[in-house]
């Protein structure tokens, strides 16, 4: 198999131990942070509770925004140092206007790739060699993120964060900071050692694929670095678990899949659009979304086809019904499409796609991608 960054499939060309150890890995993580950090965590919970700037959520997804902090200030400190005023400003004015419009997106994208390569993805070298980081530097992410445009659901949630600590004292600050860090250099040896065998393909990928994709729009999206696919893996399965029960009680499910599963080509494939994505037509026996869209007319959900990561809930609407939703993607997607699906009031769970091959990134030609479907009968319960 050609693999291009990560493969959940080691064992009998399934990806069924991926999930047994995704399981016990991310209970090991909640854990390891609940009993180092759980002063931050408690008190992050109690500024929740007395701002009332949002629903207070469980101490586990608070967790999992903690770790986030440590790990992309491990990767993107140093980028974040970098970038100065201007270009800040102008990165995330693109970000906004691109997000609203349909025709000059072409446009926008290439002016993003070309000004994103010039000022976001400056350094190639692990942030990791940084000895102090401080409050500011925080913040400093927290602008170079919002200039990516790429981490929009992510940086809402570390806001909250930022509005938490911009209060307390210096030194606390500093401190929840350099904890934060702590417990990421901790995740990145763990994932390393647990999940290296899935993603051993990124290093390589990094190293002799990623310097082509100078001046493309997605030069950040798929430069990212391995512990970032480690902390995608994991804490898509902490929003599984947390969200579970949840979910099982809508009464309204779909499930989203992209286009690379599909067995067609755009040319030749004849699915029709609808408000919700794209509703499979039956063209093909072989084909793996109408396989599927013919489980969900069995057992009562629906499966719409995404072309686009971007244009998964593009419509960007709250909903005023509880809606269960199974976002099917590859790994890079996981944390920001649950932050988006649950900030619209959906209730997320994911399956992921066992390899990555969509031709929006990965493949010219497009290798076609496959799920685990005893992962997403046992998600749907089914
Ligand atoms: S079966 Fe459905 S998704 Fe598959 S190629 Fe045909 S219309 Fe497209």
């Amino acid at each position: 198999m050609n693999v291009i960054t990560y493969c959940l499939k080691i064992e009998n060309d399934s990806s069924d131990l991926y999930y047994k150890e995704i399981s016990l890995i991310s209970d090991k993580v909640v854990e390891k942070i609940k009993s180092s950090h759980s002063l931050i965590i408690n008190n992050f919970v109690s500024f929740i509770k007395r701002s009332g700037i949002e629903e207070c959520r469980s101490n586990e997804e608070y967790i999992l925004e903690f770790l986030t902090i440590g790990v992309l200030l491990l990767v993107y400190e140093d980028r974040a140092k970098k970038l100065k005023l201007i270009p800040q400003k102008a990165l995330s004015y693109l970000s906004r206007v691109r997000n609203n419009t349909k025709i000059l997106k072409p446009g926008f994208n290439k002016l993003k790739g070309i000004l994103s390569t010039m000022f976001l993805d400056k350094n190639q070298i692990d942030s990791i060699s940084f000895e102090k980081v401080y409050f500011s530097d925080f913040i400093n992410l927290l602008r170079w993120m919002e200039a990516s445009g790429d981490f929009k659901f992510s940086l809402e949630r570390l806001v909250n964060w930022y509005k938490f600590l911009k209060s307390e004292s210096k030194e606390y600050k500093n401190e929840v900071i350099s904890k934060a860090i702590s417990a990421a250099k901790w995740f990145k040896i763990e994932g390393s050692k647990s999940l290296s065998k899935y993603t051993w393909g990124v290093n390589n990928f990094l190293v002799k694929n990623h310097p082509g994709y100078r001046f493309r729009e997605d030069v950040l999206f798929c430069g990212r670095k391995e512990i970032e696919y480690h902390l995608n893996m994991v804490g898509a399965e902490i929003l599984n678990k947390v969200f579970r029960k949840d979910f099982i009680k809508t009464k309204s499910k779909m499930v989203l899949v992209p286009s690379c599963m599909r067995f067609h080509n755009d040319a030749n494939c004849k699915v029709k659009k609808t408000d919700k994505g794209y509703f499979c037509a039956s063209c093909s026996e072989a084909c793996k979304v109408n396989k599927l869209s013919k489980i969900g007319g069995k057992h009562n959900f629906k499966v719409y086809m995404i072309p686009h990561e971007s244009e998964a809930f593009s419509k960007g609407k709250i909903l005023k019904r509880e809606i269960g939703v199974v976002g099917v993607a590859c790994v890079l997607n996981l944390l920001e499409g649950g932050w988006r699906a649950k900030s619209l009031n959906f209730i997320p769970q994911c399956v992921i796609l066992d390899y990555c091959g969509c031709k929006n990134h990965w493949h010219k030609e497009e290798i076609k991608t496959d799920i685990n479907m005893g992962e997403l009968k046992r998600v749907l319960q089914i």
